[in-house]
This record gives structure tokens, C-alpha cells and sequence, in this order.
């Protein structure tokens, strides 16, 4: 067998000790003669796996008991719908901060929900940095200020949430949650696709204030009404079993670590390394993003002469390092350093950007 290093930004790594796990559990879930791929959602078995996803995902960011967690499908991307469809809550018009690929597509879908008033963007600089708070411009009637606290294709990272007092803040956390601690108060709902720091795709978690719920759009599917999901735990229809399952094996991992500032720890410097590799290279190689909102998860960088980029990658795979192509929209290089990229991880590619800069000359 052999693990290569996969920098892939989504569906991403998963940790070894997850897979062999689930592994040795795959044909016969502990005894019960069955995979969990193959069980009744609603028998006690999956039942008691399902609790405990949400007991150790609850332990680990310190929900409160306020909030709900939601097991769901559709991806972040079926979200950009929920939020206002569940949230407008008879309000006509949501602020949204555009910091990137990923607000855009937030954005556009809100809007057809809603008035979408961009209280702030970066565009101008290119979604090289993120608007200072005091530049947004939130509009006191909004019923909602959705957020994208990190950019997975352009590599800019909110390091604060930002202050909007007594609003309401929606944060599209999917490759950011679970990388260090965060205060949930401070927020009225965080969503997530699974694929990056979670688990398999197909899974979706949704965190959400009590109080925001049951105000449902005129019209809203079933199926995307938060608080029917709240209220059937998850198990309106039929929730995607084995990726809940895994899920539950990567919130145990992380609590054996020590949770997420043992996490946050490794984060920091798995990121420091890596932008200090990059700074020390005389241009060689290059990250556009202003040092102070560099995300710690998806570091996007360029080479000086794109012609080497196809020899990059091809020595890079050669050498065990898979998945470094940037994204098609703004080309380059990406690493993608979640939770589960190993220390060595980032040490091997350290290494080998180093030995390619060198045979440069
Ligand atoms: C990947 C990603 C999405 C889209 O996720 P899907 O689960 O594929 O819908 C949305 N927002 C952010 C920040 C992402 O990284």
C-alpha cells in the first residue's frame, strides 16, 4: 500500500487512522453482522453513530444548546439557496461580503431570493485581501450578513469574525471549519460541505440559532426547510449514512489529538512553513494574498515563468505529491493543507519546491 500526499482541495484528505478505521469496521460494523452503509437510518445502530457524530462535533466547537446541528445533503452549494429561503424571515433584502469565487456564487443565488446588497468586496484588489470591517457598509434593514470567512480558491482567509453587533451572521465555513477554535455565539448560522475538513462529500453540516428557525419562504421545499430537518433530526428522508459515519470518525480523531486548538496549532505552523518557503524563494514562486488573510488551509501560488508549470506538476506527481494544479480560474498552483494533511505533508512539498527552484539554476 501506498498513501501519497494529496493536495487536492476537495473532496480532500482524510486521515490514515480514519480510513483504516473504517476500514476494519467496513463489512461488520462492531458485531452487528453489517456495514454501516447498509443500515437502517432509523435502527439503533445508526441511531447511536449518528448521536455521537453530533455529541463529539457539539464537544468540539462548544455548541451551545441553543443551536441546532443539521446533518444534510446538497453541498455548500445548495446552501446559497437555504440561507435566505429560510432566513429572509419576511425581510426583502440580505447583505453579503464578496471576498471571491465563492461569494460570487452566494451572492448570485441569493439573489433570487432577495435584494443582495454587497456591503463590501475585495474585487477590486482582486480578492487579494479582505475588506477591513470598517468599510462594510451593512444595511440596518438586512436580515442577514452572509460571509465566506475563507476563499478556497483564492487563498484569503478571515483570521477574525468580523463584528456586526446585533445582526445576524451567516458564514459559508466549508474549508475552514474545524481548522482552530471559533466562538458559535458569534454567529447565526455556519454551514459546511463535508469534503474538505469534515469527511466524505455528500454530507452538508449546517449549525443554526433555535430562534432563527420556522419562518420558512412561502413555496420552500420540504426538504429544505431548516426546522423540518430540526425537528426530524436530519432524518426527514433518508441522510447520507456511511459520509455521517466517517464524519463521526474524523470529530473522534480530532478530539484525540486535543481538539481544535491542538489542531490550530499544527494548522499555523503547516501554513507558516509553507508561505515561508514560498517568501524565501526570490519571486520563484509567488502568493498574491496580503500577508495578514492568508488562509492556513488552501495556499494558492505561481511559479515566475508559467512555461515551467506543466514540469512543476509532472515532477511533483512523480514525487508523491499529488493535486497541486490551481483551480481553472485563476491557474498556478494550489496546496490544500487541511486537518487531515499531515506535517510530513508539507515538509516532502517544501523540499521538492526547493529542489525544483534549484535545478532552475
Ligand atoms: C467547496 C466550497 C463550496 C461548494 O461546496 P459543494 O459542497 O461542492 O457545494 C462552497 N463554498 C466554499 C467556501 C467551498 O470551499
Amino acid at each position: 500500500m501506498t498513501r501519497l500526499f494529496n493536495f487536492g482541495a476537495g473532496p480532500a484528505v482524510l486521515p490514515l487512522a480514519v480510513l483504516e478505521r473504517a476500514r476494519e469496521e467496513l463489512v461488520d460494523w462492531h458485531g452487528s453482522g453489517m456495514s454501516v452503509m447498509e443500515m437502517s437510518h432509523r435502527g439503533k445502530e445508526f441511531m447511536g453513530i449518528a448521536e455521537k457524530a453530533e455529541r463529539d462535533l457539539r464537544d468540539l466547537l462548544a455548541i451551545p444548546a441553543e443551536y441546532k446541528v443539521l446533518f444534510l445533503q446538497g453541498g455548500a452549494s445548495a446552501q446559497f439557496a437555504m440561507v435566505p429561503m429560510n432566513l429572509l424571515r419576511g425581510k426583502s433584502t440580505a447583505d453579503y461580503i464578496n471576498t471571491g469565487e465563492w461569494s460570487k456564487k452566494a451572492i448570485k443565488e441569493a439573489g433570487k431570493f432577495c435584494r443582495v446588497n454587497v456591503a463590501a468586496s475585495s474585487e477590486a484588489s482582486k480578492f487579494t485581501t479582505v475588506p477591513v470591517r470598517g468599510e462594510w457598509r451593512l444595511n440596518p434593514d438586512a436580515a442577514y450578513v452572509h460571509y465566506t470567512p475563507n476563499e478556497t480558491i483564492g487563498g484569503v482567509e478571515f483570521h477574525d469574525v468580523p463584528d456586526v453587533g446585533q445582526a445576524v451572521l451567516v458564514a459559508d465555513m466549508s474549508s475552514t471549519i474545524l481548522s482552530r477554535p471559533i466562538d458559535v455565539r458569534r454567529f447565526g448560522l455556519i454551514y459546511a460541505g463535508a469534503q474538505k475538513n469534515i469527511g466524505p462529500a455528500g454530507l452538508t453540516i449546517v449549525i443554526v440559532r433555535e430562534d432563527l428557525l420556522g419562518q420558512t419562504l412561502a413555496g420552500t421545499p420540504t426538504m429544505f426547510d431548516y426546522k423540518i430537518q430540526a425537528d426530524n433530526g436530519s432524518m426527514y428522508n433518508t441522510p447520507p449514512v456511511y459520509a455521517w459515519y466517517v464524519a463521526g470518525l474524523v470529530f473522534e480523531w480530532l478530539k484525540d489529538l486535543g481538539g481544535l486548538r491542538a489542531i490550530a496549532e499544527i494548522n499555523l505552523r503547516k501554513a507558516e512553513k509553507l508561505y515561508a518557503c514560498i517568501d524565501s524563494s526570490d519571486g520563484f514562486y509567488r502568493n498574491p494574498v496580503e500577508r495578514k488573510c492568508r488562509s492556513w488551509m488552501n495556499v494558492p501560488f505561481t511559479l515566475l515563468d508559467p512555461a515551467l508549470d506543466d514540469a512543476f506538476l509532472k515532477g511533483a506527481k512523480a514525487a508523491g505529491l499529488l493535486q497541486l494544479k490551481g483551480h481553472r480560474s485563476v491557474g498556478g498552483m494550489r496546496a490544500s493543507i487541511y486537518n487531515a494533511m499531515p506535517e510530513e505533508g508539507i515538509d516532502a512539498l517544501i523540499h521538492y519546491m526547493r529542489e525544483f527552484r534549484n535545478k532552475q539554476g
